[in-house]
């Protein structure tokens, strides 16, 4: 056995964004009117649901499940495992206006919502609920379901001003009207791309930050906070 303390838990992260299919809102069309500039109303909504708990899982399946998650140092037990995917959604709307040969096409509004999906706290079974290693464990990974939502808080912003800054060159067409469907295509694809790079930037900005959660005294503190965790040495 080894000595000092073992390291408590390990978060498991399928640090991966996902592109949900934003099914298109219905375009409004409008009756004709100068093609100028117009701002897209932005919307944010965020599908946070509470993880759930399982706590049927032996310690060696949690230590196959968070090796195989992660590739840094996995030199610890792992007692306790947060898991969430993280997705978006986006729905641009369109307004089209049309005198006739030509068609205004304007990016009217796009909704956009953040999802963690499959969000699950794993802790082991050897502790049920009550016991002081569940709590501690427990409270370990909330850190790492509470750092979750703060970084999609904390980057929402960024991600509002991208989008505008990208549309600000291109949310409005003038085009013969057999060229609207196309071009409802291409300012979808820039709003889609977009959004990309910022949910690409999001999951590394969250990598960072729930190894933070695990950085420094973390797992000793963690460790010395119930008697159960001591092992003989
Ligand atoms: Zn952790």
């Amino acid at each position: 056995m080894s000595t000092g303390y073992r390291r408590i838990a390990r978060c498991a992260l399928a640090a991966v964004a996902i592109l949900g299919l934003g099914a298109a809102l219905p375009t409004i069309a409008a009756a004709a009117e100068r093609c100028g500039p117009h701002p897209a109303a932005i919307n944010f909504s965020y599908d946070t649901p509470k993880p759930a708990i399982d706590n049927t899982k032996p310690q060696p399946e949690l230590q196959r499940m968070g090796q195989k998650r992660d590739t840094q140092d996995h030199e610890g037990l792992i007692l306790g495992l947060y898991a969430a995917e993280m997705a978006w959604q986006e729905q641009p709307r369109f307004r089209i206006s049309s005198n006739g040969a030509s068609a205004c096409v304007l990016v009217d509004q796009i909704n956009v919502k953040f999802i963690l999906q499959k969000r699950t706290i794993y802790i082991v079974n050897t502790w049920r609920s009550g016991t002081c290693p569940y709590t501690a464990i427990l409270a370990h990974e909330r850190k790492h379901e509470s750092t979750d939502e703060r970084i999609f808080r904390e980057k929402a912003p960024i991600a509002k001003k991208r989008i505008a800054d990208a549309l600000s060159y291109a949310s409005t067409a003038s085009v013969p009207t057999s060229q609207v469907e196309t071009t409802k295509q291409r300012l979808a694809k820039l709003i889609e791309d977009t959004l990309r790079k910022v949910t690409e930037e999001m999951v590394a900005a969250r990598t960072t930050a729930q190894r933070a959660v695990d950085a420094g005294l973390e797992y000793k503190r963690v460790a010395d906070s119930c008697t159960q965790f001591r092992q003989p040495s």
